[in-house]
């Protein structure tokens, strides 16, 4: 049992201090090597581990934010983690001040010597302790510094991100119109606000929202670009740090607000801040742009009211670029190199390959001219159909659908339908055998790349002409069955994932 009567120092003894301290390090360190120093400081930074009791190990963070941001987004990550070795079953965290002091075991950025602190104090997990020890003066020295950063520092314009830049093609025209439009009105009145822009990734989502920004500083006006998770974490930072009055004063003193990937705003707070926000400026008549990889219709976890107020502007969409688009992406691409480094030279006959084989999005177009130059620059060669193929190949490969072999769709299948392999590979002719079998004909012939008597042999020396019937049987099925269509579609997408 945890000592709850105040004043009461010790607890209880579950895993010692020092093989929890050495437990959340092989964590943290996993956590790093998977999302990266970044994420791991934005979102673990003040991450604790407070102990592990009845396979349960205990995290706290200082908001509630936080902790429905890393619930919904990384609690399986952290649970994968603790489970290793049968060291926690389960992983909790709860907001730190709702529950009793606690000496912390272990701080995710704190330095590895620095978890040794504790291990000598005593071996029990927990402590309560009073509100002066060591960890609350770490705590409001924090408090102060935080203090002094600046709020809402804008993320950092890309000067290469101008309407100049743009290509305009058919895809993004109008897009790019109503951006410009806004752009010409800011300070002003708002004619569409707010301005909602949505496309998949690379579509140019960023260039469009930095170019309106670019052209409104331009004008003298005030810009604040933020990402959505820069703008969760300073309003987290703020809260934190008692400045969230300050924080809203600001963004409620501007005349342009960009919100880029809004898909990421997570948390009731921050998106209750969020509203407040958006309708303070759309009711002072000042402009906000966001954008996002989807429709707000689509945005999940979103407030509905955000939701509505989002798609009550004007809300246009960026489509695939057609191939001529690509084609002037990368002209204009290429000669801006060309200015840098007149040697640069691509041939129409190679602006046309890459044209044709990258048909992703505008980062692809990017790395694809990078890689040219890197050609160039090393092998000092000219760039020729062939070579540039070499070149921009894992670039293409990237984007091949992914390989799927017969052997998974068996298991995949079986543990789907609940029937075993054996049975999917015998002569067995009850219903709740041949319909799984016919899917997993279907799927082979439809995601592999063997042919008819392959499969057939696969499928435990069956005829070819099996194999067909089994196809057509499933694509007329599928035809005239909306069920069983989602069925092997999720199938398929469990594969190919
Ligand atoms: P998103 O934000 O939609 O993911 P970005 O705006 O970051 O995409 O675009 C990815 C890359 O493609 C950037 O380098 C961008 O400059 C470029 N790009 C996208 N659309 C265009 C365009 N119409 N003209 C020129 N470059 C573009
Ligand atoms: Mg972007």
């Amino acid at each position: 049992m945890v000592a709850d009567e105040p004043g009461m120092t010790v607890a209880r003894v579950v895993p010692g201090v020092a093989a929890l301290g050495e437990l959340w390090e092989r964590v943290r360190r996993k956590l790093r090597a998977e999302l990266g120093e970044d994420v791991v400081a934005s979102w673990f930074g003040s991450l604790e581990l407070a102990g592990i009791e009845g396979g349960v190990a205990q995290l706290s963070v200082p908001t509630r934010f936080l902790k429905s941001w890393i619930d919904t987004h990384y609690a399986d990550r952290l649970r994968k983690h603790f489970a290793i070795d049968g060291n926690a079953a389960r992983v909790e965290v709860s907001v730190r001040g709702a529950m009793p002091a606690r000496v912390p075991v272990a701080r995710l950025n704190a330095r590895p010597n620095e978890n040794k602190a504790p291990c000598e104090i005593a071996s029990p997990t927990y402590l309560r302790v009073e509100p002066r020890l060591a960890s609350d003066t770490a705590l409001r020295q924090e408090k102060k510094q935080e203090a002094h950063m600046p709020l809402s520092t804008a993320a950092a314009l890309d000067r290469q991100l101008t309407f100049d830049n743009f290509v305009v093609g058919r895809s993004n025209q109008f897009a790019c119109a109503a951006a410009r439009k806004v752009a010409e009105t800011i300070g002003g009145q708002a004619v569409y606000n707010p301005l909602y822009i949505h496309a998949a990734v690379g579509l140019g989502k960023t260039h469009l929202s930095q170019a309106m920004a670019h052209a409104c500083e331009s004008e003298g006006k005030r810009v604040l670009y933020l990402t959505a998770d820069r703008f969760m974490h300073q309003f987290v930072s703020a809260l934190r740090s008692q400045t969230a009055i300050q924080f809203k004063d600001q963004m409620r003193n501007i005349d342009l607000l960009i919100v880029d990937d809004v898909q990421f705003l997570q948390g009731k707070t921050v998106q209750q801040e969020f509203c407040h926000i958006i309708n303070a400026l759309a009711d002072s008549r000042r402009q906000m742009v966001v954008a996002a990889d989807r429709p707000p219709a689509d945005l999940e976890g979103l407030d509905e009211r955000i939701k509505s107020r989002l798609a009550g502007g004007l809300c246009v969409e960026i489509g695939a670029f057609d191939e001529e688009l690509r084609r002037r992406i990368l002209e204009r691409r290429i000669t801006a190199a060309r200015e840098r480094d007149p040697s640069f030279k691509v041939p129409d006959a190679v602006i046309d390959f890459v044209a044709s084989a990258i048909t992703s999005n505008g980062r692809d177009l990017d790395g694809a001219v990078n890689r040219l130059l890197a050609h160039v620059s090393f092998a000092g060669a000219h760039v020729t159909v062939e070579s540039a193929e070499t070149a921009i190949r894992d670039l293409i490969r990237a984007r091949e659908p992914k390989r799927v072999r017969v052997e998974e769709i068996l298991k995949l299948v079986s543990a789907h339908y609940n029937v075993t392999r054996a049975d999917l590979l015998s002569s067995r002719r009850t219903a709740s055998v041949v319909r799984p079998r016919q899917i997993a004909m279907y799927l082979s012939k439809t995601l592999t790349l063997r042919s008819l008597p392959e499969i057939g042999r696969r499928f435990g020396g069956r005829d070819h002409t099996t194999v067909l019937h089994a196809v057509r049987k499933i694509e007329g099925l599928i035809g005239e069955n909306q069920a069983l269509k989602d069925e092997v579609g999720l199938l398929k997408r469990m594969l190919t994932d």
